[in-house]
């Protein structure tokens, strides 16, 4: 059976050439990632250019994910070269020192808020948590520590207070920048860094706009700040990743599981596409086979009903760029066999507002009960897919368009399979439809299929259900 789980591969160096690409791709890569942390802009515009042209090549619908870096705050540069900090010692972060003046007292920060932010007894933590620091003092310019957790500090790592309230914006002129660098390649989608707010996400929503951007935007979770405002969040955004570093970092590692299953219960529950990001199988960034456990975390992933799971450095920067992606697909394979807690109760006493999700969800629950074959989506903007895949039926969705933009951002919805569809005409649409789903060997003669259409064109038209069998 075809798997329903996508995968979010980032690109980077390791993965650089059209022939590893393309094994990628072939082994189940649905969308890349483009880290704008990471490498020039020269560089993202290369990489998107080839996975096009690598996806045109093999006929997939593969999307582009441009992830803007966000307000990461981080130390500045040592003089000589790395630090070894020993637990007890006093360090001082000063945003008044050159950016390659630090040693072994302390080191410079270019975010100046920082004396401001923070208050004696809070802890930082230096390069994802590795380093704890333990504020006994601020000036103007200058936080003064004892350290808690020593061990090596090497230039320009991330900065993070336990509990969160680091308070920069969510979008800095560097995103602002590389928001349009993104808009301009044409990304599907790009997602925001370190939102506090609905409001970043809204600003966001108003650069790519005044872009010309058509992309779909996608909140990070990754700040304790977004945790109070999560549904505000998920509302003004079209799609949510569990940034498990950061937010791993910002609420401890032990918090981090139980609001993996929140966040993704509450983005689905919203009608929203949800990732799971960050460590999942980080073992293989040099070993060619993933850990016990990072075969669970990510079938657990699987299980919470994420859309998506994601490979960060084991694509990018790691060793096994092909063979991580196989991996991947044989554990979302295995773990969506594997029979999950009743979920969808809530669908029942559910209220519909709109027309299409009505349709949508009658749609999903007929074919649960009547068992068929395959649900069909004649669709425009591809929602009335997204709002069935939400219903977790275990039965494919086919988003049939003619739209290409649409049949990208079909590849990050569990579930759902774009196909592009031009129907002749209104009347023999349904059969068309039946007759490209025999010619993919996906449907037989006596299947039954239930199609959705819209009697008027333009998204959110769906308006009828049709149950078919297969003749
Ligand atoms: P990053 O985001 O890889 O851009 O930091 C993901 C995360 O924090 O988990
Ligand atoms: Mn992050």
């Amino acid at each position: 059976m075809a798997r329903r789980t996508k995968i979010v591969a980032t690109l980077g160096p390791a993965c650089e050439n059209s022939d590893v690409l393309t094994r990628m791709l072939r082994a189940g890569a649905d969308v890349l990632r483009l880290n704008y942390s990471h490498g020039r802009s020269e560089d993202q515009a290369r990489r998107a250019e080839t996975a096009r042209a690598v996806a045109k090549a093999l006929g997939l619908d593969i999307a582009i994910l441009a992830d803007l870096q966000g307000p990461k705050i981080r130390i500045e540069s040592f003089a000589n070269g790395p630090v070894e900090l020993v637990e007890g010692q006093a360090f001082a972060l000063d945003t008044a020192m050159g950016a390659n003046a630090g040693d072994q007292h302390a080191v410079g920060c270019a975010y100046e808020n920082l004396p401001r932010d923070v208050k004696p007894g809070d802890v930082l933590l230096l390069n994802d948590g590795a380093i704890a620091l333990r504020v006994e003092k601020t000036t103007g310019t200058r936080v003064e520590t004892t350290v808690l957790v020593g061990g090596p500090l090497s230039n320009r790592k991330g900065i993070n207070k336990q509990g969160g309230g680091l308070s920069a914006a969510a979008l800095t002129d560097k995103d602002r920048e590389d928001l349009r660098h993104a808009c301009a390649l044409g990304v599907d989608f790009i997602a925001v860094s370190f939102p506090r707010t609905a409001q970043d996400l809204e600003e966001a929503r108003r650069l790519m706009q005044a872009a010309g951007g058509k992309a779909a935007l996608i909140a990070k979770i990754e700040r304790a700040e977004a945790l109070p405002n999560l549904e505000a969040i998920i509302a003004a955004s079209d799609a949510v990743m569990v940034a498990r570093g950061d937010l791993g970092v910002e609420i401890g590692d032990a918090e981090l599981p139980g609001w993996q299953k929140r966040i993704i219960a509450l983005a689905r529950e919203m009608n929203r596409m949800v990732i799971t990001a960050t460590q999942m199988m980080e073992s293989m960034i040099v070993n060619p086979l993933p850990t016990r456990a990072e075969v669970s975390d990510v079938a657990n992933a699987v299980m919470d009903g994420t859309d998506a799971v994601m490979l960060s450095a084991e694509t990018a920067t790691g060793r096994w760029p092909v063979k991580v992606v196989e991996a991947m697909a044989r554990v979302c394979v295995a773990a969506e066999r594997a029979p999950t807690p009743e979920r969808e109760r809530r669908l029942i006493e559910k209220h519909f507002q709109r027309v299409d999700e009505a349709v949508a969800m009658a749609t999903a629950y007929t074919a649960r009960n009547m068992h068929a074959e395959a649900i069909v989506a004649l669709t425009d903007s591809g929602h009335t897919a997204l709002l069935m895949s939400r219903a977790q039926t275990g039965i494919p969705i086919y988003a049939l368009t003619p739209y290409e933009a649409t049949r990208r951002k079909m590849a990050l919805c569990r579930g759902v399979y774009p196909m592009s569809f031009k129907p002749r005409s209104a009347e023999t649409q349904a059969q068309e439809a039946i007759e490209l789903l025999r010619d993919r060997q996906v449907v037989k003669t006596g299947d039954r299929i239930l199609l959705t259409k819209g009697d008027a064109t333009g998204p959110g038209g769906t308006n009828t259900m049709k149950i078919i069998t297969v003749g």
